[in-house]
């Protein structure tokens, strides 16, 4: 479980580096750079909910599961976030 230090969240947005669609409001814990996106952690998701970018159709994340939840992937480099 995250410490109670890391509990503050705040939303990002979350862009397509190629074409600077915006894909997800997401809530996130902590500082540092986004790696995951916890599913349901996503205020917005502005995708088709297949981790493509629906304006360029490019793969930015995978499927996965950290400490047992499911979450994207981001594959890096594929997206950049805005505070
Ligand atoms: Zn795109």
């Amino acid at each position: 479980m995250p410490t109670k230090k890391g509990r503050r969240t705040h939303i990002i947005k979350v862009y397509c580096a190629k074409c600077h669609a915006l894909l997800y409001k997401y809530q996130k814990a902590g500082l540092g750079s986004l790696i995951k996106c916890y599913k349901d952690r996503i205020a917005e998701d502005y995708t088709r909910g297949d981790l493509k970018c629906p304006q360029c159709g490019e793969t930015f994340a995978r499927e996965a599961v950290y400490h047992g939840k499911p979450a994207n992937k981001i594959i890096q480099g594929k997206v950049y976030v805005r505070h």
